[in-house]
């Protein structure tokens, strides 16, 4: 058996487009990594035999030796169980239901497992290794097709009773606000996520809205100067610094690290007029200027190291024993 200080997680993010799997050693640092289109919907046991096969060729492909893997680590999008490492539910992957997840995993891998959901493990990622080092309590604030959060209380996921805690996106903003796909109107999902600022863009009269439902081709009309986008990036911030409002005055949190396509790529047009916005929202009586809201650091590895994470604090005692 190896010792865990010269052992390696493997650790596996799937997204709603894109899937990553990686070997990461215990400071974080990843030794190798292949990002590939999220895999279709398949069967569990099928997408976890392909995983295992994937995993596998990554660290042959680059000369590390598969006996010092000592864990696997998880994440992806869904309703689950982490404790008992069950997935109730994962849009990504088409109709699965109670499906025993993390014993699925640590059948194919022959070690033992971790799951956690996406905006967790990448709230966990930024405060081990990104922009939320030292933050407490941390929000990782996921803007991009949804929009929800990971949220890190004294160190720990909060969750709620039932594991549904986090879901800032369906807060409602705008009681005369648009249609949300969880059936209410005026979420903040209905308004800020990618394809919200797309269809207000085209609402807007903007050409950048009317091709392709994607909030960076709004960006890249606001970059270039054209007034309507301008318009739409000036009233995503308003709309956006509600919702981060109400994150604070909830859990003053000392961190709110933006992630997501839109969180992370239109943070150069957002991120400092979000700021100011903010500011003039939240109460006098809320020290802001002590409150950190940034981008996130670890960009799209943010998920994966969080599932190392996992990996290195939660199962290296079983690991051990
Ligand atoms: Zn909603």
């Amino acid at each position: 058996m190896q010792t865990p200080d010269s052992g390696l997680a493997a650790c596996i993010d799937i997204g709603g487009s894109k899937a990553l799997v990686g070997l990461v050693d215990r400071g974080g640092k990843i030794l190798a990594r292949e990002r590939y289109p999220s895999p279709p919907g398949v069967e569990p046991a099928e997408l976890v035999r392909r995983l295992g096969a994937r995993v596998h060729t990554l660290a042959g492909a680059a000369g590390l030796d598969w006996q010092r893997v000592v864990g696997v680590g998880y994440s992806t999008a869904g309703m689950m169980d982490v404790e008992r490492g069950i997935i109730f539910s994962s849009p990504n992957q088409g109709d699965w239901r109670d499906v025993p997840f993390m014993e699925l995993l640590k059948r194919e891998f022959q070690l033992p497992a971790r799951i956690e959901m996406d905006a967790n493990a990448a709230a966990i990622g930024e405060a081990w290794l990104g922009a939320g080092q030292g933050a407490d309590p941390l929000v990782f604030l996921v803007i991009g097709t949804g929009v929800g959060s990971g949220i890190l209380v004294n160190g720990r996921v909060l969750r709620g009773w039932n594991g549904t805690a986090g879901e800032i996106g369906h807060t409602v903003i705008d009681l005369a606000g648009p249609a949300c796909n969880c059936g209410n109107k005026g979420c903040l999902e209905s308004l800020v996520s990618g394809p919200a600022i797309a269809r207000r863009a085209r609402q807007a009269g903007s050409p950048a809205g009317e091709d392709e439902l994607s909030a960076e081709a709004v960006f890249q009309a606001a970059r270039a100067g054209d007034p309507a986008a301008l318009a739409v990036v000036a009233e995503t911030v308003e709309l956006l610094s509600i919702g981060v409002t109400n994150l604070i005055h909830l859990l003053n949190p000392k961190a709110i690290i933006l992630g997501g396509g839109v969180g992370q790529g239109g943070a150069d047009l957002l991120l400092e007029p979000l700021k100011k916005a903010v500011s003039r929202r939240v109460g006098s009586w809320v020290d802001f200027d002590g409150t950190l809201i940034a981008r996130s650091q670890l960009g799209s590895d943010a998920g994966l190291l969080g599932a190392a994470w996992l990996v290195w604090n939660e199962l290296v005692k079983e690991i051990a024993t």
